[in-house]
């Protein structure tokens, strides 16, 4: 007797490819290019350790009460203002806290698709954006890109029923580009010419090696943009702290569904990043970060340039974590995957990125966990599997 009857939206939900990856790779003695973990050693331990102190001797039953579904009003206004400092044009109140930009892929779902909707997303695109959206089953329409974003002309070959275009402008996960102003003024026309909404997912934008990027699509058009941000990749992932930044229309429709998955993000957890925020933590360390996250960078491009045989391509990713590699002409990565892992190194086969016409020559690298002489190790390794 099957006691237990499952809903017929879990069909074909499986653990992401990305987290079984994790698992393997998460051996010792393998030298992981897979998981993009942010650098434990920038975590601000002591000045979090001193926060939790300060927080619970201030205000312990306020920081340990329920709070408002929005979020903690304090670390809302700090969100608006770091945005609008950065040019996007957004007011506390349209600010949400959520638990990690995940947990505002799973509300926009919630709110925005019904099942067989068209929701139109990049090739390729962010593997846990598409395990979000997938429980609402939509169907997806892919978004034909090059080494700029997202082409504007793809654009109008989209069905018009589409419900909003999923686009990662900074450093994207998994390809590591970055939109240029041009086609970030391009793709907004377009899709403001359709009436076309745009979720716009920003975790990495302030980890860049040069420059800072562009304003974002927000900026250029706020009414059809919804702006995703998070502390994950700046302060610490294990604070579960990001945030949405909606448009009036929408926001009430994505608090109820907040309200309805878990009341509120930690009051506790608001109040310590507060705290460090308002100490100016993150303005102190994110250069370090950013100077340590290029030495990494750099080094898995020379080792690239180093080891590779021909015929392998990449971009100089101009912030973020990911190279985006694509093999040889009748290369497959996802083939290649069980003779690295023997060899002692792991990737994310580029694949399962992809929500139509997938390419089996891509695979994804992330240069911020290894050290540089670990890099140069595993992109040897990588070499040599690739030369037989
Ligand atoms: N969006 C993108 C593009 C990501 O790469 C990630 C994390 N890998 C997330 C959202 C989720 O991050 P978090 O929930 O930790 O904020």
């Amino acid at each position: 007797m099957n006691l237990w009857t499952v809903a017929r939206r879990m069909d074909g939900m499986k653990p992401s490819a990305l987290r079984e990856i994790l698992r393997i790779t998460e051996r010792p003695d393998v030298l992981s290019m897979a998981g993009g973990l942010p650098a434990s050693e920038g975590f601000a331990v002591n000045e979090l350790r001193a926060a939790c102190e300060a927080v619970l001797c201030r205000e312990p039953a306020a920081a340990l009460q329920y709070g408002p579904s929005e979020g903690w009003a304090p670390l809302r206004a700090w969100v608006a203002a770091h945005l609008r400092a950065r040019g996007a044009r957004v007011d506390e109140g349209q600010v949400l806290i959520t638990s990690g930009s995940q947990q505002a892929l799973d509300l926009i779902g919630k709110v925005l698709i019904d099942p067989g909707a068209p929701v139109a997303v990049e090739l390729p695109t962010y593997l846990g954006a598409l395990q979000a959206f997938d429980l609402f089953e939509p169907t997806y329409q892919g978004v034909a890109t090059d080494a700029h974003g997202p082409l504007p002309g793809a654009l109008a070959e989209l069905d018009p029923a589409c419900r909003f275009l999923y686009l990662v402008p900074n450093f994207q996960n998994p390809t590591g580009r970055l939109m240029p102003h041009e086609r970030r003024e391009a793709v907004v026309a377009a899709a403001r010419g359709r009436g076309l909404p745009l979720v716009e997912d920003d975790p990495y934008g302030e980890l860049w090696c040069d420059a800072p990027p562009p304003v974002s699509l927000q900026a250029l058009w706020p009414q059809g943009v919804m702006l995703l941000g998070s502390f994950s990749k700046t302060l610490a992932p294990g604070l579960r702290l990001g945030w949405l930044v909606a448009p009036p229309t929408l926001f009430q429709k994505l608090l109820v569904a907040k309200q309805a998955a878990d009341l509120h993000s930690a009051s506790f957890t608001q109040r310590v990043v507060h705290e460090v925020l308002s100490q100016g933590v993150l303005a102190q360390r994110l250069p370090a970060l950013r100077q340590r996250y290029r030495g990494q960078r750099d080094a898995m491009h020379a080792a690239l340039t180093r080891h590779l045989p021909p015929g392998c391509e990449w971009q100089l990713p101009a912030g973020g974590m990911f190279f985006w590699l694509r093999l040889p002409p009748g290369c497959d990565a996802q083939a290649l995957l069980p003779a690295a892992v023997e060899a002692g190194i792991a990737f994310v086969p580029g694949a399962p990125f992809f929500v139509q016409a997938p390419d089996p020559r891509c695979l994804r690298l992330s240069f911020v966990t290894l050290s540089a002489s670990q890099i140069d190790e595993g992109v040897r390794r990588l070499a040599c599997i690739l030369r037989g």
